[in-house]
This record gives structure tokens, sequence and C-alpha cells, in this order.
């Protein structure tokens, strides 16, 4: 029995959504009224707090200094005021565990007392600290089930802000997660000691420079490219495998996909920008500075990119840009999927990260210039990273991998997993230089004649872009295209930080030692050329300008001795490994421990996940699609037995029964087999389980999608329980 009414019911959302006109629009509040409207920033704090209070604070935020309990009862005493003003009537320390999404628990800053009267309730202690039961967080390890004390500390550098809905408003504020014992059982404390170790490194490389006035620290600025795919919320739920994977585990390809590529920065649907404009409202509120908006490559895809911020904040406000978009969705009867891979057979999606570093005073340390072969700073700054993500691969690509990314990494969509960095043609030209001596020209673009009189001369980029490079210069930043779309980027970012700040540390030491001995010395222009020329020697196998995706790549990056982690469960191994707990030790990032609790849950997590699809994947093939082609093998049987009993050849008939029985039958043996794979228990410990699910289960997975997909462009469009492909990608 085929109901039709999820796919009438998205029928009848889009048609409605095509007819609405400009003036059944709601009159929208500007951006100047809203924007940061419901951040309690720096802007708030500055007109709020008593000046001496103020700049207390702008001491811890700016110089790191402790934060006394005296300034924290001002600030959080001002700050409960806001909140209450603008409607909030709780609080909460918003943290983000090691599950991957964020965490809350609220109190009320408005408390009845029992004797009649309402009191407020919310103090600097109250502010700085919380206390949530940890024991249901996972913690890799860190601590025992049965010692569940762990604590939430406010982080001044992020500025807490208010969630609300129709008839609530919470104030969130950003805090780090740790165990009774101090070890970071979060994403943020270790991405907040990264930065604290680049900028300590950064810092050795500016003074030997000659540090400009008022430059007191270096940060790291991160942009981040969300995409993420759309769906009518009826069809979401008539897929059981996107509303427990997030995922289809099933679907025939549709006759059309992207392969007209008519999609990309295509009109965007009207239903899908209204549903844009509210995300970017939402989302000013709270301070995200998003500024671009358009269609991706693949039906139903699409994107949404903020400003680049200091990486704590941005991180934060990642995180904000993922609830709303899954928030907002559902008031335009859509379904936000952020998965990196929703449909088979078309792009799936990732998050760029756009990855720089800049003084306090806002000079972009990765800012090329115009005559670049001048400028050695920027050569130290390029060298160091250069150094740090080949010596540093199989981390940054481990950072990146999940059970989710492993369908996208080198699906030819997506750039390989092997690590590699594009630089260009003037950076690649540099660096040749730099290699043989002392850097002479900087290659420029010129400008671009268009040939049309009435068309302006353009200038042209000294490089071409590359879509295929996972960690690419791109004018004055570096892109790490590698990230997944569901991923939380805090991590990835720690990893980034952490193996540059190595490397700047490896760089100023040599320097250091080499402007300062006492035989031998050297000029910092002599002894940067001497460092600097070794290492392109050294690392600048790494390099590659040319097509990612190409199978000669993989040949070629093999001969260059470039690791390639196919998949995640060889790539979380690199977390055990001595070299990486010596490198996040060394920068006080993780401990051995915590990098080890990490592992344990990458591999539980991966585990879980694939276990989830399994299971999943049984039932629906049991409940779902088998019934369904029972059904047209009956109507296949019926037809073979009227027609035969109207003496009328039906050998054809029979024929097509024959062939479909067969496909069903190889159908359900394999469902069978999966169920038996699932259940088999891989081992104790997570690593050997995960490996097991990769090596048996997700080959058992693939085949029985496949025979399925196949049943199912032998079905009767009314017979088929589950939205198809096209329903879901089309109808919008
Ligand atoms: P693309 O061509 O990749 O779409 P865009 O120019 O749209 O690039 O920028 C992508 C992202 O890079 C934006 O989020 C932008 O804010 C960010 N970005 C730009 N400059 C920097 C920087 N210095 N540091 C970090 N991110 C940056
Ligand atoms: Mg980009």
């Amino acid at each position: 029995m085929r109901t039709d009414s999820p796919v009438t019911a998205a029928t009848n959302a889009a048609t409605e959504w095509l007819a609405a006109r400009p003036d059944d629009f709601r009159q929208r509040l500007s951006i100047e009224e809203i924007y940061g409207a419901d951040v309690f920033g720096l802007r708030a704090m500055r007109e709020r707090l008593p000046k001496q209070t103020y700049k207390a604070f702008m001491r811890t935020v700016e110089e790191a200094e402790p934060l006394d309990l005296v300034v924290a009862d001002v600030v959080a005493s001002v700050m409960k005021d806001w909140a209450i003003e603008r409607g909030a009537t709780h609080y909460t320390h918003w943290f983000q565990p090691l599950t991957g999404s964020t965490a809350e628990k609220h109190d009320g800053m408005l408390i009845p007392t029992g004797d009649g009267e309402i009191v407020t309730q919310f103090s600097g202690s109250d502010l700085v600290q919380g206390e949530p039961d940890a024991s249901s967080f996972p913690s890799g390890g860190l601590r025992a089930t049965f010692e569940a004390r762990g604590y939430t500390a406010w982080d001044p550098t992020s500025p807490a802000f208010i969630v609300r809905g129709p008839n609530h408003g919470t104030l969130c504020i950003p805090t780090a997660f740790v165990s009774w014992t101090g070890e970071a059982l979060d994403k943020k404390t270790p991405l907040l000691r990264s930065m604290d170790a680049i900028n300590t490194q950064a810092m050795r490389i500016l003074k030997l420079f000659g540090t400009d006035e008022g430059v007191r620290c270096v940060r790291t600025s991160l942009g981040t490219e969300q995409e993420y795919f759309l769906i009518d919320r009826n069809l979401y739920f008539a897929r059981p495998d996107l509303v427990t994977c997030d995922r289809t585990l099933f679907g025939a390809k549709p006759p059309k996909g992207q392969e007209l590529e008519d999609h990309y920065f295509g009109a965007i649907p009207q239903r899908v920008i209204a549903f844009m404009a509210d995300v970017e409202e939402e989302l000013y509120r709270l301070g995200v500075p998003i500024k671009t908006r358009h269609n991706e490559v693949a039906p139903g895809q699409y994107e949404i990119a903020p400003i680049y911020e200091e990486t704590n904040v941005a991180c934060d406000h990642q995180m904000l840009v993922m609830e709303v978009l899954k928030r907002v969705a559902p008031r335009y009867g859509l379904q936000a999927i952020l998965h990196e891979k929703p449909f088979a057979g078309i792009n799936g999606s990732g998050k760029h990260n756009n990855w720089s570093l800049a003084t306090n005073t806002g000079v972009n340390l990765l800012d090329p210039q115009d005559e670049t072969h001048t400028n050695l700073q920027f050569m130290v700054f390029l060298c160091a990273v250069l150094r740090a993500v080949d010596l540093h691969a199989d981390v940054l690509r481990a950072s990146i991998a999940s059970a989710s990314n492993d369908h996208r990494l080198g699906a030819n969509e997506a750039p390989p997993a092997i690590i590699s960095i594009y630089l260009g043609d003037m950076l690649t030209d540099l660096v040749e230089q730099l290699e043989k001596g002392t850097p002479k020209r900087t290659l420029k673009g010129g400008a671009l004649d268009l040939g049309a009189r009435t068309l302006p001369q353009i200038p042209r980029h000294s490089g071409d872009r590359n879509r295929t490079s996972p960690f690419a210069f791109t004018g004055n930043k570096f892109e790490f295209r590698a990230v997944g779309s569901s991923a939380a980027v805090s991590w990835p970012n720690t990893v980034m930080n952490t193996i540059v700040a190595a490397s700047l540390d490896s760089i100023a030491s040599e320097l250091e030692e080499a402007t300062t001995r006492k035989q031998r010395k050297e000029t910092l222009e002599a002894a940067c050329k001497r460092v600097l020329k070794a290492i392109v020697k050294e690392h600048k196998r790494v390099i590659f300008n040319g097509d990612g995706y190409s199978e000669a790549w993989h040949a070629e990056a093999a001969r260059r001795g470039l690791p390639n982690m196919r998949d995640s469960v060889t790539a979380f191994q690199v977390f055990g490994s001595r070299k990486a707990k010596a490198l996040f030790k060394q920068y006080k990032v993780l401990s051995p421990a915590e990098l080890d609790s990490r592992k344990h849950i990458f591999f539980e997590k991966y585990t879980k996940q694939i276990q989830i699809e399994s299971e999943q994947m049984v039932l629906i093939a049991r409940q779902h699609i088998l019934p369904a082609a029972m059904r047209q093998q009956t109507e296949l049987a019926e037809a073979v037995m009227a027609t035969e009993g109207a003496d009328v050849d039906a050998s054809a008939a029979r024929g097509a029964l024959q062939a479909f029985s067969e496909l069903v039958d190889q159908l359900r043996d394999k469902v069978d087999e999966l169920d038996r794979l699932d259940d088999v228990h891989g081992g104790d410990d997570p690593a050997q389980h995960a490996k097991y699910l990769r090596d048996k289960v997700i080959p058992a997975m693939e085949d029985c999608r496949e025979l399925a997909d196949r049943v199912e462009v032998h079905v009767s469009a009314d017979l088929w329980p589950l939205p198809s492909y096209r329903e879901m990608l089309f109808i919008r």
C-alpha cells in the first residue's frame, strides 16, 4: 500500500512557496537593528560595566590575566540584567563535549523563594564555574563512570549570547569543560591551548624581524564555508534512514542528478531563500557575521559562509551556524541535512576551513604583499606551514576522519585522502627560487583583456584556483578543504595550530641561535635563506598543483612517499603514535592520556555509527523494501497466470518474473548475511571492532544497497514505500 501523502504534502508545500509573491513576505528588521542584538559582547560590556571593571576584564581577554572574582561578580550582575531585559529567564554554561555537538543545562535566573517572592540569581561564581554531571559524556577512559565530577569554566574570550524561541530565552555562556583532575573533556580547551602555543612561537619570529608598535600577540583566524542539503520535511520523515542516520542507505540514482551542472550558483529557489534569510537574521542576532549564500553543485545542496573571525569565536559561531540551520528549516517545511554524504551518486558536503595568522593589530602574516620575494617574514611563515603539513600530514588527515567523511574523501568530488599543498604559480616559483638561493622576482598575474570594448580590464591573480587540493593557498590564507560538513571545526584547527606552532618553534630556534652565537654569527637574512632553503628541499614533496582527483596523482604521491590513509580506521591509529603524542605533549595541547581518550572516542563513535546504520539498513530492507518487492512479485505472478489463463503466450512475463524473483532472493540472502555479520562483536577494543566493521560489515552494506537499488527500479511506483531520490532532490 503506497500512501502518496508525504510526496503530495511536499509537492503542495513547494507549489505554495512558488506562488508566494514579494508582498506576502513579512517586513524584516534591518541588519543595523538586529546585528549582535542578542550578544553580550564588548560593546555591551563597554556601555554597561564600570570603567575599572571593563579595563580589568579586557586585561583578561587580551593579556590572559587571571580573572578576579570581584570583577566576575560585577560582570555577572550586569550580564544578568542585560539578559533579563531581553526576556531571558534562564542561563546555561554552553560547551562542546567530545560528542561533536554542544551541551547545555539550563538554570533559572528568576527564582521563586517559597514565601511568595521572586529573586534574581546569577553571581560571579555562577558565571565563572559550573558543575554538570560529567558521567554521561564520553571521556574516552579519562575517568571511570563513578568519577562523575566535571567542571565548566567560562571562556571570557567568546561572548555570551541569548538563544530564544517564541516563549523562552536562555543566556548561553561559552565554557570549557574539564574533569575533576583538570583534563580536557571538550573541544574548546585544547583549541585554546593550541592558540596559546602558536602565539608564543609566532611572537618569537616577529621579535626576530622587529615587531611593529602595539603588536602584543598573534592569533589565528578562521572562516568556514558550510555546505548542506535541504529536503522537504514530509519526505524526510518518510525516510527512516534519514531520520536515524542523516543519510540515505538506499535509493536508486535518478535519471537526472547533477550532470547538467545547472544547480551550482543557479537562482535560489523561493522557499530556500526565504529560509536562508531567516537563518541569517537569527545568526545576525547572535553576532555571527554571515556573508555568502549560494546553490552548491548537487541538486538540493547549498552553502552559507561567514566573514572570518578569531578562531575560538569562529568555532563557537560555527556550532551556532549548524544549530540554526537545523532549527530554522522546519519553519519552512524543510529539513537541513549536514551529513557528508546524504545521497549516493551526487556530491557530498564539506566545510572549507580558511585559516590564517594575524597580529592583534590586524596584520595578516600570510599576506604575500606585492613584492613577495623581498618579504622574508612572509616566507618564514609560508615555509613553516609547508614543513608542518608535510611533517604532520598524518595527524592533519586524521583530524578530519569520521565514518561520514569516509564517503566523501577521494570520491572524485572532494579532495583525496592524500594531504598535499596547492601553492599556485607565484608561490611555487618563489619556493623554487628559495631552494636555489636568493629569490629575485615575484610573478605577476597581469591584466585580463576581455576582448569587448565595453568590458573593463580586470586584474588577474598570479595563480588559478584548484578545487581538487585538500589544502590550498588562496591569496592570503590557507584553505583546508577536506573537513567534513558535520564536523566540529575546533579539532582540525587545534591540530593545524599545533603543527604550525611546532614548525615555527623549530625555525625560531635555528634563527635565534644563528643570529646571536658568538662565532660565525649570521645576519637574519642569511640565516633565513639557509634555513628556508633546507625546509624547501626536505618538504617540497608535499606541494602539488595538479589534479588531485586523478589516478596519476595517487601513483605520484606514492612515489613521493606521501601517506595515503584511505579510511578513518587507518587514520585514527595516528593518534596512538609516539610522534603524535610527543607533539601534543610538547606544546601542552593534549597530554598523552588526553590524546588517547580522543582516539578511543573517535573509534567508539565510528563503531556506533556503522552499527546503527547497518541495523537500520536491515530493518528498512525487511520492513519496507522486501515487502514491496513481494507485492511486485505477486503482481507479476498473477499477470503470468492471467495471461496464460487467457491462452496468450506468457513467456516474456514469466522471464521477467523469474529474473525479478531471483534478484529479490539475492537481496533477502544479503540482508540475512548483513544481519548475522553486524551481530558479531569484533572485539572489546573499539579499534579492533572498527576494523571488523570496515572489513566485513561495510562491504555487506554496499552489496545490500546495490541489490536493493536494482530492485527499486523494477518495482511499480505505486508499490514503492520510500520517497525516491528524484522526489527528495527535486521537490523544493
Ligand atoms: P572561496 O573562493 O573559497 O569561496 P571566499 O572569498 O568566499 O572564498 O572566502 C571564503 C572564506 O575565507 C570566507 O569565510 C572568508 O571570510 C574567509 N577568509 C578570508 N580571509 C581570511 C583570513 N585572513 N583568515 C581566515 N579566513 C579568511
Ligand atoms: Mg572556498
